[in-house]
Order: structure tokens, then C-alpha cells, then sequence
């Protein structure tokens, strides 16, 4: 079990790990979000549906539907990938040291499913000077 923050509840709820077969995910997502979630894929720039949207609305795992970011968190990082200054709850995520493509990155994923979101960097704007540079592939935004 795990505890995740809930936005629509106001607090911590109990839920239990998230765990499917590569197949099993690849049965019910779209090709995209695969790659990028389950795989640890990367969009292209300036592709996604989320980069240049302004939608009021939390920002849900595309595998599992847990609260990741808040769309008054977000901003326009000039990337073309959709950025947040924070998580919606640091219980929802996982941050992981990534050694991939010869760089070192702080790696994001959902805390209750593990999929691949994206990674964090210290260039974010102050106070909290994080920058959670996102695929939109792997969020699905819950409007207002
Ligand atoms: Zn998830």
C-alpha cells in the first residue's frame, strides 16, 4: 500500500501499487503514451497536447489516473514540453537518479503505477527554482 494525495479528497488516501505486464499496458494505452510511460520514451518537442495549453485542471497520470501536477503550477518554460514548478504532492511521485543518453538526471515517475514522466531540473523559476519538465503524453488533464 501507498499513500497518495487525493486534490479532490483534500488529503492522503490508501491505494495499492499499480503493477501490469509490459503487454498488459501496451493492451490498454496508446502507442504513444506507451513509449514514452511504460518505456521511458521522450516526445518530441512542441508536439504534445499539453506544452502550449492553458486549461484550468489537474494534470492525472495517463496510466492510472493518480494527481500529479496542478495547472497553477505550470508555465512556460519555452522547452515545448508542458513544466510545473511542483508536484501536486510529493507522495505522488518518485524521483530517481537516471543515467541514461550519457547525462545524469533526476528522473520523475508515478509513485503509485511507475510510469516514466519525465525529469526535474534546478532551472525552475524562484521561489522553488525546480523546473518538472513533463511529456504530455504520459498526463491526461483533468479540467475544471
Ligand atoms: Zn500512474
Amino acid at each position: 500500500m501507498v499513500q497518495i494525495y487525493s486534490v479532490q479528497k483534500g488529503g492522503l488516501i490508501d491505494l495499492e501499487l499499480i503493477e501490469k505486464t509490459e503487454s498488459e499496458w501496451k493492451a490498454i494505452l496508446d502507442p504513444i503514451t506507451f513509449e514514452v510511460a511504460r518505456r521511458k520514451g521522450t516526445e518530441p518537442p512542441f508536439t504534445g497536447r499539453y506544452h502550449n495549453c492553458h486549461d484550468r485542471g489537474v494534470y492525472l497520470c495517463a496510466c492510472c489516473g493518480t494527481d500529479l501536477f496542478l495547472s497553477e503550477d505550470k508555465f512556460d518554460s519555452g522547452t515545448g514540453w508542458p513544466s510545473f514548478t511542483k508536484a501536486v504532492s510529493e507522495q505522488n511521485i518518485t524521483i530517481q537518479v537516471d543515467h541514461s543518453g550519457g547525462m545524469i538526471r533526476d528522473e520523475v515517475l508515478c509513485a503509485l503505477c511507475g510510469a516514466h514522466l519525465g525529469h526535474v531540473f534546478n532551472d525552475g523559476p524562484p521561489p522553488g527554482g525546480l523546473r518538472f519538465c513533463m511529456n504530455s503524453a504520459a498526463l491526461r488533464l483533468r479540467k475544471e
